[in-house]
């Protein structure tokens, strides 16, 4: 250490606590990165990399950006993953002894950075906390800081709950404590997407903790301390906007896991991972930020409340019956700014003037938003308006103090209005005055000289002065002028009197600037008092503004207000797709209906690939969760169970965790179903089994069936290609066989995507392969393998599984117990029924 120079000394101590981020070191007017982190910084960012004397004989590594265009580098990085630590000079160099003090004002995360790119406006940017009690149970709490939103609960699972919490959440950044295994952690980076940080020791920021005056829960205590003393500090400054966070329940919520969101494409879709063709895409009709945040939260988590979701359903048929007042509702609504996001930029003090305008236009609609709410006459709508303090003294303020079109620099004057300070008045008169003196002098020395052309002009160097053209000097009086400055073809003076003006003039300038500067900042600290106040505010905005959005979209696609039945039935008439109906667009979209009760609980689907078996399961799900979030559904009736959970094993497996086969990623989502669904959950299964060989998987996916139909009474759709579990129907007396139909035309199948009753008689697996081209011969020979394969197959049809329940012990659940069944089938696997390459060439048509 001792040998390098004293500011690399300086930035290896700041550096040695900041080990894992970014250490922007201000330099004059660049921030400069050392070592590794010039090194990793020049890759990730594409700057050239250098190098620096610093008292070694090897030049440190360096790269460096220019502090005006940092913002841009440092949202680079967050959005990376990593974290960036601000360090500056927080001493006048001038004055300093020695180097000049430097120190860490802000260390910026992807979970703590408050603007840029980086943050989407239609989403929160939440930061979580986890604690492990070791007792199957977690404390789970989170944080957004550009809103100040907060929430808090206990998880009670396993990993994967904690996992899919997190991920439900979309928070991008979770603080834990140093006790997590290693695996534990990866799979948090991996699934959930997160920058994980690790924080020790919570000694509780006691202002913070006020705000959360909830907690009588002691171990939750200490899971939201150490979130706030991440806070606290990263951030060193204010964070007055912190709102009390609030405890809710997970069992308050339908439960829909990690696989379940992915796979039901709820926020994404599972291809490209973008919005756009996610059922959260087709909802959004909101027209404010605030309202699309919300609607994210709402499809996160739809309610299990009956009379949570009436409010909002009749909400939206009061909307949907009151059409003009809606389309003035969405007019009201659309100049509403950002007023969570903008609170919090005013507790962290970086908002500007024209920030405030946009408050003040905002709050301007809000007498509007309520008249038009009012006018709809709904009692829930009423009740989320009783106690809204529509914020008239706040809007007065700006619109007294604050001008209508503000620079962006607050430091420039220009912000504060005639009229609302009298000593800034003085100054503003004292500067007009003068400016008036000048203009009557240019005019009475034009007389006076009889020079037509001279003027007064003012630069920064030589302030105001008296220009006049060469070929005019003559005619100026001696001794009246000072000559100032030459120039090619003029001359340009001062007399006394103009530069005791101008000493006024400028005097009075800086007054006012300094002056219009302190009142932005009394200003602003005022507007920070309204922050609970605008918060709630942007909470009843975005509910209505959600709620509207449902409205809209349920006229534009024509849903139906969906009713429950207390007895576990579904019946949906003519249901549809609603992501998939969009995206058809002109191709007509094929209703189909489903029927489900306590009679029938499960519905085992079969037809051709393409055919439509998990659009019509995925819309089932959707539906549900359609009218759980307290949306009109697609379908032209509905009665529905309220589900506690839904459950899905659809698709190609999304193996996000290397080192896992694609089948035991089936595997673990099925276990996931099976072990924690009721019977008032919704469990969807999509050709399980299909991983592994026939006889296997066949095996296995009938022994869920079973396990399912004696155990679980779930309701279930299950798809499969295995026609011989058609025969199920016969001895599992709540299934029922669909299937969905096509019709071969010309020896070609074409899909009817007609869900109907029965099992599909025939796999049309070859004609998708014509359909596809492949080789004539290969598809010939297919025909010929499954010719004999049907034949073959007589003799080895399943074994009709036991009509009564089997009776297990606690052991026996989970699992393991398929595995059992697993060997078993092995072991009795016939051999003389397919060879291998058969067995290959029916997997790749079926
Ligand atoms: P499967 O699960 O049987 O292989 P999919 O559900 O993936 O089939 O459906 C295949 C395609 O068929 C879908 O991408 C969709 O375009 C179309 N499709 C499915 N159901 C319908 C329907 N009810 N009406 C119109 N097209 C449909």
């Amino acid at each position: 250490m001792a040998q390098y120079t004293p500011m690399i000394q300086q930035y290896l101590s700041v550096k040695a606590q900041y080990m894992d981020a970014f250490l922007f070191f201000r330099l004059g007017d660049f921030y400069e990165m050392f070592f590794d982190d010039a090194i990793k910084a020049s890759q990730e960012l594409e700057i050239t990399l250098t190098g620096r004397d610093g008292g070694v004989e090897e030049k440190i590594p360096m790269c460096g950006v220019p502090y005006h265009s940092a913002e841009n580098y440092i949202n680079q990085l967050i959005e990376k993953g990593y974290k960036v630590a601000i360090c500056e000079q927080v001493e006048d160099p001038k004055s300093a002894k020695g180097v000049v003090r430097r120190e860490v004002v802000q260390l910026i995360t992807p979970g703590t950075v408050m603007q840029g790119k980086v943050i989407d406006e239609k989403e929160n940017n939440y930061i979580a906390t986890i604690t492990d009690f070791n007792d199957g149970t977690y404390g789970f709490a989170y944080i957004d800081l550009t809103t100040g939103e907060g929430q808090i609960t206990m998880i009670t699972g396993d990993w994967l709950d904690v996992v899919s919490e997190i991920y439900s959440v979309g928070a991008k950044e979770i603080v834990v404590s140093a006790n997590h295994s290693e695996q534990q952690l990866q799979e948090l980076r991996d699934r959930a997407n997160v920058t994980v940080s690790v924080e020790e020791d919570i000694t509780i920021p006691k202002v913070l903790y006020e705000t959360s005056n909830l907690l009588e829960q002691t171990k939750l205590k200490d899971t939201l301390g150490r979130l706030l003393q991440y806070l606290v500090k990263s951030q060193k400054r204010s964070l007055d906007h912190i709102q009390p966070v609030v405890y809710y329940e997970a069992n308050q919520y339908m439960k829909l896991d990690i696989h379940s969101k992915r796979n039901l494409e709820l926020v994404e879709t599972i291809r490209t991972k973008g919005k756009k063709g996610s059922f959260l895409w087709l909802l959004d009709s909101t027209v404010t930020a605030m309202g699309a945040r919300r609607l994210k939260q709402w499809i996160e988590r739809p309610l299990l409340s009956k009379v949570e979701i009436e409010n909002r359903l009749n909400m939206v048929e009061t909307l949907l019956k009151n059409f003009f007042i809606r389309q003035e509702l969405q007019e009201a609504l659309k100049p509403v700014y950002d007023l969570e996001r903008l609170s919090g930029r005013v507790a962290y003090g970086n908002v500007n003037a024209r920030d405030l305008i946009q408050l003040k236009k905002s709050l301007q609609q809000v007498p509007i938003i309520l008249g038009l709410v009012e006018q709809l006459q709904n009692s829930y709508a009423d009740a989320l308006l009783q106690n809204m303090d529509p914020c008239e003294s706040l809007f007065q303020l700006i619109e007294a103090g604050i001008n209508e079109n503000p620079p962006l620099s607050i430091k420039e004057g220009d912000i504060i209005k005639d009229g609302y300070n009298e000593k800034l008045d003085t100054y503003r008169d004292a500067v007009k005055n003068g400016k008036q003196w000048i203009a009557q002098l240019e005019m009475k020395e034009r007389q006076e000289t009889g020079i037509k052309t001279l003027k007064i002009g003012y630069n920064r160097v030589f302030g105001y002065y008296l220009e006049v053209t060469k070929a005019n000097i003559h005619l100026l009086p001696e001794g009246r002028y000072e000559r100032k400055q030459t120039l090619a073809n003029a001359e340009r003076y001062i007399t006394p009197e103009l530069k005791e003006k101008e000493a006024i003039i400028l005097e009075a300038e800086e007054k006012i600037v300094d002056l219009e500067y302190d009142l932005f900042v009394q200003i602003r600290e005022q507007v920070k008092t309204y922050i609970p106040k605008l918060q709630k505010l942007a909470k009843i905005i975005s509910e209505i503004d959600c709620l509207q959005s449902f409205a809209q979209i349920s006229e534009e696609y024509q849903y139906t207000k969906p009713e429950f039945s207390n007895d576990r039935k579904i019946v949906i008439k003519e249901g549809r797709h609603p992501v998939v109906e969009k995206v058809l667009n002109s191709q007509v979209y094929v209703s189909n209906d489903c029927y489900l009760d306590s009679e029938s609980e499960m519905l085992l689907i079969t037809g051709p690939n393409m055919s439509g078996k998990s659009t019509y399961m995925r819309q089932i799900a959707l539906t549900a969760i359609l009218a759980q979030i307290g949306c009109y559904v697609p379908a032209q009736k509905a009665v529905l169970p309220i589900f506690d959970q839904i459950f899905t094993r659809i698709g190609a497996a999304d193996d996000l965790v290397s080192g896992q086969s694609t089948f035991m990623v089936e595997m673990l989502e099925a276990k996931n179903a099976i072990t924690k669904a009721t019977q008032n959950s919704l469990i969807l299964l999509d050709e399980i089994g299909r991983g592994t060989s026939t006889y296997d998987g066949m095996a296995l996916a009938q022994a869920i069936i079973e396990y399912i139909h004696h155990e679980i009474g779930a309701k279930t759709l299950f798809s499969t290609h295995y026609h011989e579990l058609t025969s199920l129907e016969q001895s599992l007396e709540r299934l029922k066989n669909v299937h969905v139909s096509a019709i071969e035309e010309n020896g070609k199948v074409v899909f009817l995507h007609k869900v109907k009753d029965g099992a599909a008689d025939k796999s049309y697996g070859i004609h998708v392969a014509e359909l596809a081209e492949l080789p004539e011969r290969l598809i010939k020979r297919a025909k010929e393998i499954l010719d004999e394969l049907e034949h073959g197959h007589k003799s080895n049809e399943p074994p009709v599984p036991t009509k009564e329940p089997t009776i297990r012990t606690d052991e026996d659940a989970g699992q393991l117990s398929f595995f059992t069944v697993v060997q078993e089938k092995q072991d009795r696997k016939p051999k003389h029924t397919t060879n291998k390459q058969e067995e290959d060439v029916l997997k790749t048509l079926q």
